[in-house]
């Protein structure tokens, strides 16, 4: 691998995301030699750290996700990082890091080049952005920024956020991240849908009934539930992931595989989007919240969110597209908080063939992402001892070991980020997309709550979600097929 000299500016150095995620990535792209000797972070928050406390916090971040390290590459690596106490709303504090990232470019060779992560709440995107330009901290190669999700709360705030980007940076320069793009299953829809021709031919409106995605979770808000009440599920999981994933599945082979013509092809896609009515979304979308075991209320009991609240934990819906493969398809999806169990998957339902054997079981191209990685496809043959139909599924499946070595999302998509490859990033003009269909459902929702009488279906946790979750289908023929 090529190393890349670089000073990266972490905002929000001291946070959750930097300690789990950020710096064993970056440990791992160095052991591989893509940052090796021109390379320096500077991790910012407010707190008064020291530069050797940062790095403290560093070698135990790496120490808590890797069994075996060589204590002199840990020390070497952390040796690289310098902390910055910083407030992202003083001028002053741009100043100074602005010296500081300068120092450090003359003492690596960095090049000029710089590399800023929003590893922060987001409402401090804008203003980070807009410190960036005015203070001009950025460098004279290049100029890159991360920005994590969510990117906007709606479609306005979005819009106002993406100018306040832009303003200091290029489309091209800006990587709004979503971790989901650099799962290994979510990389595998591509190849597995363009290059077997048993699967690109029936990947058509001919043959699939429907498709289903499931972000089924485990657990509740647990600490977050201040955040989650003013965002809820539709925001929280369809906008950027479910949407993502709705993409892959539906979009018309690219050209090829750079990353132009793969946003190309989503970019075809979206803007076929069929952006419900007020009335669709009566009729297509459920959303609900969870009960307790004992059946009253657990959602709206949960530390910082409002007892009378109508944020929804839980989310079934439709979206359909006009043009692609699979043009006019109903893709149905769910997620939601207090399932049976966390499981993220994906079904392809074939239609109904008439048979001479009568077989009215559907077929199924079952993809599942977390927590195994797994895809199959079920196969029909006869019984041995009678003449009934037998159905079996032909797997493709990793190792364990195999797993093992399947690299985190978050050093996939930063090494896309060292190496300028934006395929795996949300361009804003499907980002714009998204946050239109999104908001249709928000604003009908809203009219709802205000007349007084929303529907929100309470569910009991450890199960499946609301039972009205199965009243979107089309046609009474449809159901969950993971239930
Ligand atoms: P966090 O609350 O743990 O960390 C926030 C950081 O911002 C801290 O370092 C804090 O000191 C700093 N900060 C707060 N106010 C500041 C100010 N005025 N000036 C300077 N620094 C300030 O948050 P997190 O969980 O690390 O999340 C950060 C971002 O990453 C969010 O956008 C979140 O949605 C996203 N994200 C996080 C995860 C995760 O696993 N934690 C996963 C996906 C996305």
């Amino acid at each position: 691998m090529k190393n890349i000299p670089v000073v990266m500016i972490i905002f929000g150095g001291s946070g959750d995301l930097a300690h789990r995620k950020l710096y064993p990535a970056l440990f791992n792209l160095y052991e591989q030699g893509l940052i090796h000797d021109n390379f320096a972070v500077i991790g910012t928050a407010r707190r008064p750290w020291s530069h050797e406390y940062l790095r403290e916090q560093v070698s135990d971040a790496i120490h808590e996700t890797h069994d075996q390290v060589d204590e002199n590459d840990v020390k070497r690596f952390a040796s690289h990082f310098y902390y910055q106490s910083h407030d992202v709303t003083n001028v002053e504090h741009y100043e100074t890091l602005k010296k500081l990232a300068q120092e450090l470019d003359d003492r690596y060779s960095a090049q000029g080049n710089r590399l800023f992560y929003m590893a922060m709440a987001p409402r401090f995107f804008g203003t980070i952005a807009t410190h960036i330009n005015d203070q001009s901290l950025t460098g004279s190669g290049f100029n890159r920024i991360v920005v994590e999700k969510p990117f906007g709360h709606d479609l306005a705030s979005a819009e106002e956020l993406n100018k306040e980007i832009t303003a200091s940076f290029n489309e091209d320069d800006i990587f709004r991240i979503d971790h989901y793009l650099g799962k290994e299953m979510i990389q595998n829809i591509m190849p597995m849908r363009f290059t077997n021709p048993l699967i690109k031919n029936i990947w058509t409106s001919e043959n699939v009934k429907n498709i289903q995605v499931t972000l089924a979770e485990r657990l509740g808000v647990e600490a977050r539930g201040g955040y989650y009440d003013t965002s809820g599920a539709l925001r929280d999981m369809v906008q950027n992931h479910i949407f993502q994933i709705i993409t892959l599945l539906a979009m018309p082979e690219p050209k090829d595989l750079s990353s132009s013509s793969i946003h190309k092809a989503k970019q075809d896609l979206l803007e076929s989007m069929i952006i419900p009515t007020p009335e669709e979304v009566e009729k297509d979308f459920v959303r609900g919240q969870y009960l307790g075991r004992d059946n009253t209320f657990a959602y709206k009991k949960e530390p910082n969110v409002d007892p009378e609240s109508t944020t929804e934990t839980f989310v079934a819906g439709k979206v359909k597209f006009k043009k692609g493969p699979v043009a006019d398809v109903p893709i149905y999806f769910r997620t939601g908080k207090e399932f049976k169990e966390k499981k993220n998957r994906i079904d392809i339902v074939l239609k109904h063939m008439n048979n001479p054997y009568g077989q009215a079981h559907s077929n199924n191209i079952t993809i599942e992402i977390d927590p195994v990685s797994k895809i199959y496809i079920t196969i029909n043959g006869k019984k041995i001892d009678t003449s009934g139909i037998r159905r079996e599924n032909l797997t493709y499946e990793f190792s364990k070991e195999e797993m093992a070595k399947v690299p985190d999302g978050y050093e996939r998509l930063l090494h896309d980020v060292f190496v300028d490859d934006s395929t795996n990033f949300t361009h804003w003009s499907e980002l714009k997309r998204y946050w239109e269909f999104i908001d249709t459902v928000e604003d009908a929702w809203q009219k709802e709550n205000e007349k007084g009488n929303p529907k929100i279906s309470q569910y009991l946790p450890y199960r499946m979600g609301p039972k009205e979750a199965s009243d979107i289908f089309e046609s009474p023929t449809e159901h969950w097929i993971y239930e």
